[in-house]
C-alpha cells in the first residue's frame, strides 16, 4: 500500500492537493476534517462530541479522532493506499497511526509537509470562508486559534516523521499545478 501523510497548517492546500493525488494514484482520501463535518451534518453522536471543539477551532480529543480513523481504515482494507489529510495532528495520533498500520503489516510510506507563510494562510482561509460555509473559516479570531493549535500541538508531528526519515518539505506557494508536480515527483520516490 502507498500510505501518504499530507501535512501542513490550515489553509496550506492539503484538501486541494489530496484531490489531485487521489485522481492520479487511485488512493482513498482519509480527511478527518471531512469525516467530522459529515458526522455533524448527519447529527451522529460522534458529530455532537466534536462540534464544540470544531466551532472554536480547537483540536478534537485524540481518542475520538483515532477511533474514527481506525474504523475508516478497517472499512477500506482493499484500498491501494490512503492519503491522510489533516491527520495525524498530534504526536499521540502519529504514534497511534503507526500502531494501527503495523497491526496490518503496513506503514507510512512518506510524509509531505506543505509550507506556507502565516499571512498567506490567513488570507486563503478568509477567502475560503466566503464560499465554504465553514464557521471556522469566517473570522480572524477562529483562524488565529486554529493556527495556534497547529503551532502548539501539530508542528511537533513534523519532527516525529523527520526522526523516521519520512519528512519531505515542499513550498506550498505557487499555482496548484506547480505544487502538485513537486508533490508527485516526491511521491514517485516513496
Ligand atoms: P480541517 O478540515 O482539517 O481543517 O479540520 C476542521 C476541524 O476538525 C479542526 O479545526 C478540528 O477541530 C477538527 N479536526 C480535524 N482533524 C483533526 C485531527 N486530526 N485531530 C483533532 N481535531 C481534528
Amino acid at each position: 500500500m502507498l500510505n501518504i501523510v499530507l501535512f501542513g497548517p490550515p489553509g496550506a492546500g492539503k484538501g486541494t492537493q489530496s484531490e489531485k493525488l487521489i485522481a492520479s494514484r487511485s488512493l482513498v482520501h482519509l480527511s478527518t476534517g471531512d469525516l467530522f463535518r459529515k458526522h455533524l451534518n448527519e447529527g451522529t453522536p460522534l458529530g455532537e462530541k466534536a462540534q464544540s471543539f470544531m466551532d472554536e477551532g480547537r483540536l478534537v480529543p485524540d481518542e475520538i479522532v483515532i477511533g474514527m480513523v481506525e474504523d475508516t481504515i478497517q472499512n477500506h482494507m482493499d484500498a491501494k493506499g490512503f492519503i491522510f489529510d489533516g491527520f495525524p495532528r498530534t504526536v499521540a495520533q502519529a504514534e497511534a497511526l503507526d500502531v494501527m498500520l503495523k497491526n496490518y503489516n503496513l506503514g507510512i510510506s512518506g510524509m509531505i509537509s506543505l509550507e506556507v507563510p502565516e499571512p498567506e494562510l490567513i488570507s486563503r482561509l478568509l477567502d475560503r470562508g466566503k464560499t465554504s460555509g465553514r464557521v471556522d473559516d469566517q473570522n480572524e479570531s477562529k483562524i488565529a486559534v486554529r493556527i495556534e493549535e497547529y503551532q502548539n500541538k501539530t508542528a511537533p508531528v513534523a519532527d516525529y516523521y523527520e526522526r523516521q526519515g519520512k519528512f519531505n518539505g515542499i513550498d506550498g506557494v505557487g499555482s496548484i499545478d506547480q505544487i502538485f508536480e513537486k508533490i508527485d515527483s516526491v511521491v514517485s520516490a516513496f
